[in-house]
């Protein structure tokens, strides 16, 4: 048996009178009856508050009913609990069933958005991608391997280095392969932010760009891009992500050109020319 929350809600009906809607599922259900709690938590390690136990049904609202605060002369308040951008309520459901077995799942509020951020991320997202449509590049990121295999070439156990920089089997990473496989996104490539220009040591002489993508895959420090139009690579030197919430709506990234010569150009990325082998 599995017990999964799917959803919570928020829902305002006037600033002393909301709550949160929440529903779950049973997966691989014991044939006997299952009894539900439900409990929350400013954190998703507790500690807990009761909110309701000893249902059989397959949802809940949470109301929280509040005495409104005094008001002061002419003011409107508005309880800004589940607005918050920072404040999270996490849900933890336990069923257990005559049989005894029993499950646990932990959910927080913002894993469903409350309806105006939903449309208000999905408005950035979609401004987002049209202005790709007009203005975008396609660009293969490779994602940097951190773990695996050791480069059989290079890599001195001894020292833990890299013997050479211009090795064609891990490209300076000491793993085997290098990079993962390239994923292909659409970005828009732009000048730097003055106050985020970086200058890495022995990079000063190369071209630093900022380039913004969509949130998927996550781009980390030392992950490549390939302009795949014109082959032209960068190495990425810092990401920002914005985010609602902690929802990532796009990610900022700056990244450094490198030479022509650099073993990184070697790396196949552009699947229009070469067949990918990994
Ligand atoms: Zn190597």
């Amino acid at each position: 048996m599995q017990v999964e929350i799917t959803q919570t809600t928020p829902i305002y009906r006037h600033p002393a009178d909301h709550g949160v809607f929440v529903q779950w599922v049973v997966h691989d259900p014991p044939l006997t009856e299952i009894k539900f709690k439900l409990e929350r938590s400013g954190a998703p390690e507790g500690p807990w508050e009761p909110v309701v136990s000893n249902i059989e049904a397959y949802h809940f609202f949470d109301v929280s009913r509040r005495p409104p605060p005094p008001p002061g002369p002419g003011e409107d308040v508005v309880d800004l609990n589940y607005l918050s951008l920072t404040r999270t309520v996490y849900y933890r459901l336990t069923g257990v069933s005559k049989d005894g077995a029993a499950d646990t799942d932990v959910s927080d509020v913002g894993g469903t958005l409350p309806r105006f951020q939903v449309l208000m991320k999905q408005k950035m997202q979609r401004d987002l991608a049209i202005t790709f449509k007009f203005n975008g590049v396609d660009v293969a990121v490779l994602k940097r391997r951190h773990w695996g295999q050791r480069c059989s070439v290079c890599f001195d156990r001894l020292t833990r280095k890299v013997t050479n920089s211009k090795c064609t089997v891990c490209f300076g990473t000491g793993f085997h392969g290098g990079y993962f496989a390239p994923v292909r996104i659409m970005g828009r490539f732009l000048a730097p932010n003055s106050e985020t220009q970086l200058v890495p040591q022995g990079k000063s002489d190369t071209t630093q760009i900022r380039f913004i993508c969509g949130q998927q895959p996550t781009v980390d420090p030392d992950d490549i891009l390939v302009e795949i139009a014109q082959n032209r690579r960068f190495i990425v030197v810092a990401q920002n992500e914005t985010q609602l919430r902690r929802e990532t709506v796009h990610q900022s990234i700056i990244a450094s050109e490198l030479a022509r010569d650099s073993v990184e150009y070697r790396i196949p990325a552009n699947w229009d020319h070469h067949p990918v082998m990994y």
